[in-house]
């Protein structure tokens, strides 16, 4: 363990600009952190970090030809523009003192490569290389890279308390690679999973979205399910909730984290499959006769999910779709004409489509038996969808042939009665009882003026 000149790591043309320059002016630089790692793993890194001896100061007087961004300068980074892309260059550090489970209250700059390793997080993340030099790696990261294993530098307790976020980072980390958790690391993660209440929601939920993308991610979550229900308490009564009924294999906690691994790799989504039946154990009923139902859970579901994403500051937008969703995910659509219309006047086509990703999820997470009774139909009904669109036919009040000036022109005047009247035009458009033609809509207002049609309800 230590130094390894063996291994070669092909760096990119500018990041052996940045180490040679730094290194030409006197001073120690290596690729550092994440870079290293997925070079390791043979994968190609999204952007490559340097660490160097040199100061911010120096750094920047030493590429000043450069566009240099110095946003991160209080914790000694610089950020160099090369040719539109950002490279952060690092001074070593040696963290200070942490207070409140999160950031050093100081940060000094030691000229030591091997003590601003040991602050970094996890082994597979605090490898450091040069050409030079080779890798860098004194706690053990190639090792772990080798045997798939998300393991903290030092004692793991220290660790956590120093910054609690490490907890959720460590769940991200073995998801996104497929790793385990060291079981020492697990264990201290479950025993300070209560200091996650000290890291901003902001924090706390950009490693949930990463971690909600990962592939694996079904096995992970339920080997620690006390980080996620720390995080999100409402999760808890799932655990082990049985449902009862032919069309479950799995009780609710089991098969919700079903639905999110079958669930595309698409956020929204996949936070609408985490959420989707959250309220069921508070929904559940028991017949006399000893039919169990869940009803109304989708509604309960839905105005959870929207105080648990503003809880955690997920943007109106997201929340939006993402309760949206929750709330239509019981729906049964039928794979007709009229019935996708319907739908794609009331959702519109973008949040159709999401809806169609997410029934295929929820019922790939059901029972066998479910599926050979309602085999899939989102293949017809995305067709449908295509065709629709595809023929520009009529669903919703924009695509009418008549508008509100057409209907004062026809002597409508009261406002509510206007919005009533296209709804029920539309509606027969869309049953293909009348054709969306303006002269048959208005001749069709003249036979039977009075409509009763109040707007369809919303769904988001
Ligand atoms: P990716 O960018 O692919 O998510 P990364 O390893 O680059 O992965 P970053 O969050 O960008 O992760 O952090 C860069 C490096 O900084 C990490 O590899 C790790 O060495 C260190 N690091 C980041 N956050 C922490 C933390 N909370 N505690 C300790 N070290 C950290
Ligand atoms: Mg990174």
């Amino acid at each position: 363990m230590g130094v390894s000149a063996a291994m070669v790591i092909n760096l990119p043309f500018d990041v052996t600009y940045i180490i040679d320059t730094l290194e030409k002016n006197g001073f120690e630089a290596y690729a550092v952190g994440g870079c290293v790692r997925d070079s390791l793993r043979k994968e190609i890194p999204d952007d490559w970090d340097v660490c160097t001896s040199a100061l911010p100061g120096q750094t920047a007087q030493i590429f000043k030809k450069h566009h240099i961004i110095e946003t991160g300068l209080k914790h000694g980074t610089i950020t160099l523009m090369l040719r539109h892309k950002p490279f952060e260059i690092t001074t070593y550090r040696v963290d200070g003192k942490y207070k409140d489970n999160r950031r050093p209250e100081t940060v000094r700059f030691v000229d030591v490569l091997k003590r601003d390793l040991a602050r970094r997080d996890f082994t597979v993340n605090a490898m450091a290389y040069n050409p030079k030099t080779g890798i860098v790696d004194y706690y053990g990261g190639a090792l772990d890279i080798a045997e798939k294993r998300i393991k903290c530098v030092g004692n793991p307790d220290k660790r956590f308390k120093e910054d609690a976020l490490r907890i959720m980072r460590a769940l991200r980390f073995a998801a996104v690679l497929g790793y385990d958790i060291e079981e020492n690391t697990a264990n201290t993660m479950i025993k300070n999973r209560g200091l996650l209440k000290n890291i901003a929601s902001e924090r706390i939920s950009a490693e949930l979205n990463k971690l909600l993308l990962a592939d694996n991610i079904r096995r992970l979550l339920a080997a620690h399910l006390p980080v996620l229900t720390e995080i999100l308490p409402e999760l808890e009564p799932l655990i082990g909730f049985e449902q009862n009924s032919v069309y479950h294999a799995f009780d609710v906690m089991e098969h919700t984290l079903r639905s999110v691994e079958a669930a595309p790799k698409d956020l929204t989504i996949r936070l609408a499959m985490l959420f989707h039946d959250i309220a069921k154990p508070g929904c559940y009923k028991l017949s006399e006769k000893g039919a169990s139902s869940f009803r109304g859970h989708e509604g309960v579901s839905a105005d959870m999910s929207r105080e648990i994403l503003n809880r955690l500051r997920y943007d109106k937008e997201t929340s939006k779709i993402v309760t949206g969703l929750v709330l239509c995910h019981g729906i049964d659509l039928d794979p007709n004409h009229r019935s996708v219309k319907r739908w794609l006047g009331k959702l519109g086509e973008t949040q159709l489509r999401r809806l169609l990703l997410v029934k295929k999820a929820d019922n790939a997470a059901k029972s066998e038996h479910f599926r050979e009774k309602f085999p899939d139909n989102t293949a017809i009904i995305s067709t449908l969808i295509d065709i629709i669109i595809e023929q520009q036919q009529c669903f919703s009040l924009k695509d009418l042939a008549v508008n509100g000036k057409d209907l004062i022109a026809a002597g409508i005047t009261d406002g509510a009665q206007i919005g009533k009247t296209l709804n029920a035009l539309l509606e027969m458009v869309v049953d293909e009882k009348i054709e969306n033609d303006k002269e048959k809509l208005l001749k069709a207002l003249q036979e039977s003026p009075r409509f009763d049609i109040d707007p369809p309800p919303v769904y988001n």
